[in-house]
């Protein structure tokens, strides 16, 4: 329905400054994955050699990878946006994670229907990034699989969701330790890509939980329900890089 509404505003020359700029890029049709390296300041999206996401599996070079330390206590969750390519919860400043002597400020999360990641050829229904940002301005995020299973009583507590108008925001104030939401076992695979959206920069640390998470088939239907259909790139080539897990 929002692309057909889309579609008409387009073609009735009635796009506003805010909708245009979401029809930069997208899913489909013209604005598709295997064009958006033509897109001004996207060139890496199709120059990139170690572009995200990719088939992840098992290497035998197992590793003695870090464990992961959040300092998510006070994380809060003040807006939530409909950018038309996902829905996207934006956090306030105070949480932060340490991986490597280098300390990550955690900014957003996001999801994708179904996921952009593919285990061991496994494509789960829905895939959650965890976006983290050093003073530097390198990225580091955070994946976490989806799959059906039980519901999830922490993720109800983003129900605010549901109210929301396409292609709009709305300001919140919602205490959300990710730490709750992320599997409990903390095994992991590692790899450095890219932003798997325009500009698709490079280079992104990616820490990417072995374990999925279940929401119920209802709480999947509901948030993919605020999803644009597919909102996933297709897998890139590996090339030469490593995958490592723990
Ligand atoms: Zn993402």
């Amino acid at each position: 329905m929002r692309k057909n509404i889309l579609a008409l505003c387009l073609s009735l020359g009635l796009a506003t400054s805010a909708m245009a700029e979401q029809t930069h890029w997208g899913y489909q049709g013209d604005n598709a994955p295997e064009n958006w390296g033509n897109l001004p300041d996207a060139q890496t999206c199709a120059s990139g050699k170690t572009q995200s996401p990719i088939d992840i599996f098992d290497s035998k070079n197992n590793k003695q990878l870090p464990a992961l330390k959040f300092n998510y206590q006070h994380a809060d969750i003040k807006q939530i946006i409909d950018n038309g390519h996902s829905l996207q919860f934006n956090f306030d400043a105070n949480s932060t994670f340490s991986y490597e002597n280098k300390t990550y400020k955690l900014v957003q999360f996001h999801a994708h229907e179904p996921a952009e990641h593919t285990i061991n050829g496994v494509r789960y229904p829905l895939e959650l990034h965890f976006v983290h940002q050093a003073a530097d301005h390198s990225n580091l995020v955070i994946a976490v699989f989806v799959q059906e299973g039980k519901e999830n009583s922490y993720f109800e507590k983003l129900s605010v969701f549901k109210q929301l108008v396409k292609n709009s925001s709305e300001n919140t104030d919602i205490l959300f330790n990710p730490e709750h939401i992320y599997p409990k076992n903390h095994s992991y695979y590692r790899y450095t890509g890219s932003l798997t959206t325009p500009p698709c920069s490079e280079p992104v640390t990616w820490i990417l939980f072995r374990q999925p998470i279940t929401l119920s088939k209802d709480e999947i239907e509901e948030i993919s329900h605020y999803l644009p259909k597919n909102n996933n790139r297709p897998v890139q080539p590996l090339n030469n890089r490593i995958i490592e897990n723990n």
